[in-house]
């Protein structure tokens, strides 16, 4: 398991915090830790920093002098990507595909789309339901007609480069605890494009480290989302040079909290954001954290986690409360004394 064998860009903040969460364990009856990879830095951190830390690192050895991405309008990932492109030199082309439907101003031109274009990334809009991949080809080869050495990265850099950021993050957790004498007994993530958790999974597994991973799915139904995740995994290790690394009862996933789609916020993900605001002082995302932390804090209190040291990996995605502004009612914080 030798990760500098593989190209990187060493850009991230690492490693990222491991602390006790005092006040919402107590009000949940469990011990919780966090992970902040909210705090991994580049235009304001997140889980894609340590995936791009690999694909960039491979666009370079490539030789390529921009890159491509696609995401949804408010994607973390697509400003994350146009942060590196930045601080890297090279140009970004960002395909956002609309898949909520939203109108609303701050939603499309401000929180992570208003970074991307700082950040100096140009991007282009398709109606929901497009075939992005195909799309992105086709943009992809038109900037090669042009002359320009294009690197392609995959929606959420979810692909057996990427997810090497978390296997490196698996790596780092677990001596973070070791040497504080901590056994951690499971580790908790909101799960999208399924990199994030092959990546910890495949690290997990490959150390023999018995730490369960459960994700909380944000889009997709169980079966796809855990076979997503299996696949992924399975090529992370045959990359890394363990294959067989992963078993299929590795990998799992709850989907129960995803609500009525993919970037549609839910009740209990607009709690889970008020709850860490309110008790931990840390902010969350509609999207992806908040459905994950709204998992965490629902089987706490059914008691899944009866006994239990629980690390919470805060994948980040705080920018985009600013494009979702409008799901939150906070009138009565007005008041006059
Ligand atoms: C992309 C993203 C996720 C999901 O990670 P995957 O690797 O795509 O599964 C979770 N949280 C946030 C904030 C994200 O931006």
């Amino acid at each position: 398991m030798h990760l500098a064998r593989f190209p990187r860009v060493h850009l991230a903040h690492l490693p990222t915090p491991l602390e006790p969460m005092d006040r919402l364990s107590e009000a949940l009856g469990v011990e919780l830790w966090i992970k902040r990879d909210d705090c991994t830095g580049m235009s304001t951190g997140g889980n894609k920093t340590r995936k791009l830390e690999f694909l960039f690192g491979e666009a370079i050895a490539q030789g390529a002098d921009m890159v491509m991405t696609q995401g949804a309008t408010q994607s973390n990932h697509a400003r994350q990507t146009a942060a590196f492109a930045a601080k890297l030199g090279l140009g970004c082309h960002i395909l956002l595909e609309d898949r909520t439907g939203y109108n609303n101003a701050n939603y499309n031109h401000n929180g992570n789309v208003l970074l991307d274009h700082l950040h100096g990334a140009t991007t282009e809009k398709f109606p929901g339901g497009h075939n992005m991949v195909d799309e992105m080809e086709k943009a992809a080869q038109a900037k090669r007609a042009e002359g320009h050495k294009v690197y392609v990265i995959p929606g959420g850099g979810s692909n057996p480069t990427g997810a090497l950021g978390y296997v490196n993050c698996a790596f780092e957790l677990l001596g973070q605890a070791n040497d504080r004498g901590l056994k951690i007994d499971r580790v908790v993530h909101a799960t999208g494009s399924s990199g994030t958790q092959a990546g910890l999974v495949t690290g997990f597994c490959a150390m023999n480290s018995g730490v369960p991973v459960l994700g909380v799915g944000t889009r997709a139904a169980q079966p796809k989302q855990e076979q997503m995740v299996f696949d992924l995994a399975c090529k992370t290790a045959d990359k890394l040079g363990c294959p067989g690394a992963v078993k299929r009862e590795d990998v799992m996933a709850n989907t129960d909290y995803v609500g009525e789609g993919y970037g549609l916020p839910t009740e209990s993900g607009i709690e889970a954001i008020r709850m860490f605001a309110e008790l931990e002082g840390i902010l969350l995302d509609p999207v992806y954290s908040a459905k994950g932390a709204a998992g965490l804090i629902d089987l706490a209190r059914n008691g899944a986690f009866e006994g239990e040291r629980v690390v919470f990996l805060h994948t980040g995605g705080s920018a985009g409360l600013f494009g979702y502004d409008f799901a939150f009612d906070h009138a009565d914080r007005w008041v006059n004394i």
